[in-house]
């Protein structure tokens, strides 16, 4: 076995935006880290996402804000356009992180990995791509982690980050239902149009839309398609299939679908949640992110948890005298605001699906300042 002696040694599962900055925080705080990666190499998948404040509140904590801004489009507002393509409301998101800078950033998510990939290394974290975990064993002072190129590791500290499917959380043997909730999400990159200097959300009849820039160039379509059993398309009609979804949108959804019509990146993905409503932890094994709280993505904070996760479980471990009592602190500090976030997202994707969308802005609004509050 190979024995990460001390007590300040970690495996964690999953170089997602969870495991990798908590691999960052601890490895500042003192922590020897070691992550596990599923997936064969780094280039992730994947399109965009917003970066809403509590996010970059916490990159900037961790001196990665300003590269995320540099690397995708900042932004402060979100016009949601009602269902005859008529602007309803428009909703400031807090600063979070000075007046002077933007409330949130879309960001293509192969950038934010290569940032926090490159972040954890400097500070000397190992990452393993292609490996996982294949058995754990406690004791009272350290867990040994059996990895699947047949490697253990006995250290003090073991880290599921490996997203809503987590195999950590059935090894440590904590229970929770992954739950669809009756949508499908589509995505397709798109050049962004010069009028889109912040988040578009449009009201459908049926299914909600949406556009995100995440760079100078580039922006994603999103749209919420409500009401259908999970699917699968085929990918060569994903492009056609999108645009004809969006032919009912009036207004600017219109000049969209070209460009969606001849995206060669376009993906569909049931909206699944999860939540852990018993303990997040065992021994000295802890599930964070994803894998802990899986919100549905109307609200764009489920980063902005993962991360925070990553900062508060490197302050508790630092704060207390045992890794068990540092994990007690961190899942206590953590629990309420994750569970009230999850709760909101499931409120929201089922006003929409009603169509009941002048309840939902009002929810989005509130659970934003809510989440404004410090972590
Ligand atoms: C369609 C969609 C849109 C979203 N948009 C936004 C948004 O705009 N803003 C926002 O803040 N959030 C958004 N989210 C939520 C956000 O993507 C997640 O909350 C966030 O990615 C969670 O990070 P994570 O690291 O916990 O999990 P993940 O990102 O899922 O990462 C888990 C990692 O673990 C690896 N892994 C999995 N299983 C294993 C295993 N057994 N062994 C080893 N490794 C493993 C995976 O390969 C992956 O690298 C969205 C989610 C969806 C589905």
């Amino acid at each position: 076995m190979d024995s990460h002696r001390g007590s300040r040694s970690a495996v964690i599962v999953g170089a997602g935006v969870a495991g990798l900055t908590a691999a960052i925080a601890l490895a500042r705080t003192g922590w020897r880290v070691e992550i596990a990666e599923a997936a064969s190499d780094r280039s992730t998948a994947g399109w965009g996402l917003c970066l809403t404040g509590p996010s970059l509140r916490a990159l900037d904590e961790l001196g990665l804000a300003e590269a995320c801004l540099a690397a995708g489009y900042g932004m402060s507002a979100i016009t949601h356009v009602d269902v005859e393509g008529m602007a309803a409301d428009q909703v400031e998101l807090p600063r979070l992180i000075g007046a002077q800078r933007p409330a949130m950033v879309g960001i293509a998510r192969p950038e934010l990995h290569r940032i926090l990939h490159a972040e954890a290394e400097r500070c000397g974290a190992v990452i393993h791509h292609g490996m996982t975990v294949t058995a754990v064993e406690q004791a009272a002072d350290r867990v040994d982690v059996r990895l699947s190129d047949g490697t253990e590791r006995r250290v003090a500290l073991l880290v599921g980050a490996d997203g809503i499917r987590s195999s950590v959380r059935d090894l440590l043997g904590l229970r929770t239902s992954i739950d669809y909730l009756g949508q499908m999400v589509w995505r397709a990159l798109v050049p962004r149009p010069a009028w889109a200097t912040g988040i578009h959300q449009f009201a459908g009849k049926v299914d909600t839309a949406g556009l995100v820039p995440i760079s100078e160039g580039r922006a994603y379509v999103f749209l919420t398609e409500n009401g259908v059993s999970p699917s699968v398309v085929p990918a060569a009609e994903l492009a056609q299939r999108l645009a004809e979804l969006l032919t009912v949108f009036p207004g600017r959804v219109a000049q969209l679908r070209p460009l969606v019509s001849a995206s060669d990146s376009v993906v569909r993905r049931p909206v699944q949640t999860a939540l852990l409503t018993g303990a997040w932890h065992r021994g000295h094994g802890v599930v964070i992110g994803d894998a802990a709280h899986a919100p549905a993505p109307q609200m764009a904070s489920g980063a902005a948890l993962a991360i925070e996760d990553g900062l508060v479980l490197a302050r508790e471990l630092a704060r207390h005298a045992t890794v068990g009592a540092g994990l007690a602190a961190f899942v206590d500090r953590r629990v309420a605001r994750c569970r009230a976030l999850v709760q909101t997202s499931v409120t929201i994707a089922a006003l929409e699906q009603e169509q009941r969308h002048n309840e939902a802005y009002p929810l989005v609004d509130a659970g934003h300042r809510q989440l404004a509050e410090l972590a």
